[in-house]
């Protein structure tokens, strides 16, 4: 307990004779990091005198530090239902399994998934997250009592009912919520263009605009979609989209990858388009056209949820998206790490945050990564043990907002205690068995 309050209490940290990679991915060799009071306070070569008697140090000698992970499209309190369903069609784990099971979910088993997954993602050096789901004040307080940055989209859903009391729930979300602790930002999570209307969608996207925030929604994940929409509206989901205004707030796309060629243009460049390629293979979905061309499109990375990528690390996705470019294009040249780095940090961009930088008025969002390890030394280039090696034993430290959330490769919460207690809950789960599906998509 006594090493607990320490740990929170202790805000001022030197990270010594360090090599820093910024989000761009250029390498800076042997730095000293001054962190204080939640900020970065300076950067400078580790051979200027060092002027900070009161921090502590951490030596950082052969390791690496980075900005903080970001998981741009999850699900955390569907870690709760990780191997629920597994190894069948997109169609039977949604309809068959999730959702009836998730008809019956209760705010202890979001809170225990969530927990679950905040702190799986910080062990493999995630800082903040962009949520989609139900029951949101739960999420919020859970990432707030484990410290993770969280951007949370409650989940609407035009079969609901009532959309416009749905709206105003987010907005009252959003007045309590938004900008708690410099940690918690609120915006819109319209399920879908195919469970909510072009109305529906264009009343969020004016919500949205009146409260100065942006909105995530899933987009065309599969290939029926994009044909069923044509039918039933006369266009594209993409051009739903934009018809209804949303490209017009900041907008998260999770998935997106049947994305047509004249689709393409739409997409506004303060959006971003999340690939979760684990769940895409796994599931059988394939990886749509979103391949073809990357540049065009403001890509970066997610994990979905953990009842179909099983594993919450940003970085695992970013490294089977390199790895499912280059077999696409049968081009090992394809896809390099550089590039799949700056995929995965353009996801700060997307964020309210603020984090992202390696620079003096930073939020102090970092990771510690000691590549001196059986599976990434001998290091000939950092960036490339890190795409193609690198994974949560690799990740020493990490700090949020300027407090150690992983110290020394172990996190500083209860995670066993968070363990035992989702066990407990999916045991009740089971038991309970599945719900009523009313949807079925
Ligand atoms: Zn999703």
């Amino acid at each position: 307990m006594h090493a607990d309050r320490k740990e929170t209490m202790s805000r001022d940290f030197l990270i010594d004779h360090v090599h820093i990679i910024d989000a761009e991915g250029v390498l800076h060799e042997d730095m000293r990091v001054r962190l204080s009071e939640g900020l970065i306070a300076g950067v400078e070569s580790a051979n200027a005198p060092p002027d900070f008697p009161t921090a502590e140090t951490v030596d950082g000698r052969g390791c690496y530090l980075t900005p903080g992970l970001v998981n741009m499209h999850t699900h955390t309190p569907m870690n709760i239902f990780r191997g629920i369903s597994e190894d069948v069609d997109a169609d039977t784990w949604f309809n068959r399994d999730i959702w009836p099971y998730e008809s019956l979910i209760e705010d202890a088993d979001v809170r225990a998934g969530t927990l679950l997954a905040a702190a799986e993602m910080i062990d493999c050096g995630v800082t903040a997250c962009a949520d989609h789901y139900f029951s949101a004040e739960v999420i919020c307080q859970a990432a707030l009592e484990i410290g993770i940055r969280l951007d949370i989209a409650p989940t609407l859903f035009g079969p609901a009912g009532d959309f416009s009391g749905q709206l105003e729930r987010t907005g009252e979300l959003f007045r309590s919520w938004n900008g708690r602790e410099g940690r918690i930002a609120v915006r819109f999570g319209p399920h879908s263009p195919y469970l909510c209307s072009p109305q529906e969608l264009r009343m969020t996207a004016e919500a949205a605009g009146r409260l100065g925030t942006g909105a995530h929604i899933h987009l065309t994940d599969a290939e029926k979609q994009v044909g069923e929409s044509i039918r039933k509206y006369g266009r594209t989901p993409f051009a739903v989209v934009h018809e209804a205004g949303l490209f017009d707030v900041p907008l998260i796309i999770g998935h997106g990858i049947f994305i047509r060629e004249e689709e393409r243009q739409l997409v506004s460049r303060d959006s971003v388009m999340v690939l979760c390629p684990k769940t895409y293979m796994k599931l059988g979905m394939g990886m749509g056209n979103v391949l073809q061309q990357p540049e065009q499109l403001p890509l970066t990375v997610g994990t979905d949820g953990a009842a179909s990528s099983n594993t919450l690390s940003p970085l695992e996705q970013a490294r089977l998206l390199a790895l499912i470019g280059k077999g696409a294009a049968r081009d090992g040249a394809a896809w390099k790490a550089s590039d799949i780095w700056k995929m995965l940090m353009r996801g700060h961009q997307a964020l309210p945050f603020g984090t992202g930088r390696v620079k003096a008025g930073a939020p102090a969002d970092l990771v510690l990564w000691n590549l001196a390890s059986l599976r990434t030394a001998p290091v000939y280039s950092p960036l490339s043990a890190l795409i193609y090696g690198a994974g949560p034993t690799e990740v020493t430290h990490v700090w949020i907002g300027g407090t150690l959330v992983k110290r020394d490769g172990r996190l500083t919460c209860d995670y066993r205690g968070i363990i035992d207690e989702a066990s407990e809950r999916a045991r009740a789960l089971v038991r309970r068995g599945r719900g009523e599906t009313r949807l079925v998509f």
